[in-house]
């Protein structure tokens, strides 16, 4: 195989909970993610002179060794006993960078896909899973994809049946949020309301609709507010477009990750359009888009081409 251009779909956090302070530093997590349809696309070239060379489309990507398409590469790199060849990635971004929608980590868990298949590697799922880890916390679930419960640093996953479909709007004002700082100001009082996971996941499994809007919940989303005004106010402008769109409560619009994106989940197309319509006046980025819901490796980094 010679080239292959892969997507990357982002993910949001259908419930986030912070359950306490690890020894490592990082915190102990529990959050159901879902894979949404909006995508990056890297598009892999094999080069016969062993480097690695990466270019990117979108503003605010950083094109070194800094991004995670480039540690993907050094990974499998270090990994293999024998000299790889090398590869040129182009990534075309589409997806928001620093959003709270692990738009590195998607474009991390496609490099070490697409490589793995490029490079002729043949490390199974579970193999992959692990470097991803390594990589960072989200690329694993980034690798598996659909819905998922995720635990620890949020490498530890538990798949989930797929979530009964919603359209997606995601909406943002311009900051953007560095994950490590919200975590820092992240105080115990923050965690109230606390997230219904195990209530939340039960309304996964029974297709619940209304029982999934009514557990939408992120204990990070006080956190993002308060150190930033811009998130607050665009979380309070969302709010107030979809309760007056849909009448109050019914449509709850929630952060995902650290932020600062806010989601919304509708009904049908109709809904979407109205709320995306009404919002792209207020906010700099309003973006439509869905669950992608066909679990596993059919659907999250999906080969779009492949050239033998
Ligand atoms: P998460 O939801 O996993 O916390 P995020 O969506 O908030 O992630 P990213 O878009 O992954 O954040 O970007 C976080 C930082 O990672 C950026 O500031 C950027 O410098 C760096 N980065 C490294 N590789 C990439 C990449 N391929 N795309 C975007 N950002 C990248």
């Amino acid at each position: 195989m010679e080239a292959i251009s892969l997507r990357a779909p982002a993910k949001i956090n259908l419930s986030l909970d912070v359950l306490g302070r690890r020894e490592d530093g990082y915190h102990e997590v529990e959050m159901v993610m879902q894979t949404v349809a909006l995508h990056d696309v890297l598009h892999l070239r094999k080069r016969s002179d062993g480097e690695i060379v990466l270019l990117c489309r979108g503003e605010g990507v950083p094109a070194g060794p800094e991004n995670l398409v480039w540690k993907a590469a050094v990974l499998l790199k270090e990994q293999a006993s024998l000299d790889l060849p090398g590869v040129e990635i182009v990534l075309e971004k589409n997806i928001p960078v620093a959003a709270g929608l692990a738009g590195g980590s998607t474009d991390g868990a496609a490099a070490l896909r697409g490589l793995n298949r490029l490079w002729g590697l043949n490390y199974s799922r579970e193999q992959l899973l692990q470097l991803g880890g390594r990589l960072g916390a989200d690329v694993p679930f980034c690798l598996l994809g659909g819905t998922a419960l995720a635990r620890g640093r949020g490498e530890k996953l538990q798949p989930l049946p797929p979530a009964p479909f919603f359209h997606v709007v995601l909406a943002k004002p311009r900051v953007a949020v560095p994950t490590a700082e919200v975590y820092r100001h992240f105080r115990p009082e923050d965690r109230e309301p606390r997230p219904d996971t195990a209530g939340l996941v039960e309304a996964i499994r029974r297709g619940d609709r209304e029982g999934i809007r009514e557990r939408l919940v992120n204990v990070l989303e006080r956190v993002t507010r308060r150190l930033f005004p811009e998130v607050a106010e665009a979380g309070e402008v969302a709010t107030a477009v979809a309760d007056r769109l849909f009448g109050p409560g019914k449509r709850p619009v929630v952060m995902s990750g650290s932020g600062p994106t806010f989601f919304c989940l509708l009904d049908d197309e109709e809904e979407s359009e109205r709320l995306a319509q009404e919002l792209t006046d207020r906010l700099p980025v309003v973006i439509k888009t869905f669950f992608w819901r066909e679990p596993g490796e059919r659907q999250n980094n999906q080969e779009l081409t492949g050239e033998g």
